[in-house]
């Protein structure tokens, strides 16, 4: 089964498996998934509202007031968290504000809870946008998807909305610091996992130069019933390869449990 869509502005803490407890931050609808990718693998399933454009849509997004009132008794509450996180139905991008957001979140922790990080897991594609490439510095966990080496791949495994660039995105990634990439290997009719897409998607990784790569597989249902979960062991000589020819660290994460 899909998950189902996050109704609220916050969710969890969840158990991540690459991060640790989790509490979520949604900032876009309930009703739908509002992304600008539609990636073949995404655990909320395919949206029709698949756009960079979200100035129909603000009315179903909280207020930055709302947002902040629901954070600030979570972060004063007692219950345990290490990571506040920007995810959520969508790409958290898009949203207008997103940068003022940002600074209002870290002044939140840092008054009441700064042992606790932020990151914030993004498609890349809200970068196109100045502010939200000057925030970005704010944040202690800055993640980025790079599924693919190629345009082609792209298309494939995300599936973006019309007029989005991937050499654009690649070096909009390129141009930031201290940034992690992650990455969703696949095998099966749309495999990004063979000799010449690794060696592709290597040379993206080598001109971002991120601080780490995080690699990991498909652990549930999918949208797109040809992929496949990649075994770990395959997933260890993936990230050994990438490792070897660009000198970035790469993390795999195994299937849950
Ligand atoms: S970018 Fe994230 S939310 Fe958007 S379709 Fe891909 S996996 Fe889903």
């Amino acid at each position: 089964m899909l998950l189902p869509l996050q109704k609220g502005i916050l969710y969890g803490p969840v158990h991540s498996r690459r991060y640790g407890r989790s509490l979520g931050i949604n900032l876009m609808p309930g009703r739908f998934k509002l992304c600008s990718f539609n990636c073949i693998y995404c655990h909320y399933g395919w949206t029709k509202t698949c756009t960079m454009d979200v100035t129909g849509h603000t009315d179903e997004m909280p207020a930055i007031g709302e947002v902040l009132a629901a954070v600030e008794p979570a972060v004063r509450s007692n219950v345990e968290f290490d990571l506040i996180t920007f995810s959520g139905n969508g790409e958290p991008t898009l949203y207008p504000g997103f940068a003022e957001l940002v600074a209002e979140v870290v002044r939140l922790r840092d008054l009441y809870r700064p042992f606790v990080s932020i990151a914030l897991l993004s498609n890349a594609t809200g970068l196109q946008n100045q502010a939200v490439r000057d925030c970005v510095g704010r944040l202690d966990l800055p993640v980025f998807k790079l599924d693919a080496g190629t345009v082609e791949t792209f298309h494939r495994m995300n599936r973006p909305a019309d007029d989005i660039e991937f050499d654009e995105l690649v070096e909009l990634l390129a141009s930031i610091p201290k940034i992690n990439l992650q990455t969703v290997m696949v095998d099966g009719e749309q495999a990004n996992t063979t000799h010449a897409e690794i060696q592709a998607y290597s040379e993206k990784v080598g001109r971002i130069r991120p601080k780490e790569v995080h690699m990991y597989s498909i652990d549930r249902p999918t949208p797109d019933t040809g992929i496949t979960l990649v075994p770990p062991q395959r997933l260890l000589e993936i990230a050994a390869q990438v490792e070897d020819s660009t000198g970035v660290p790469v993390r795999t994460f195994g299937a849950r449990g």
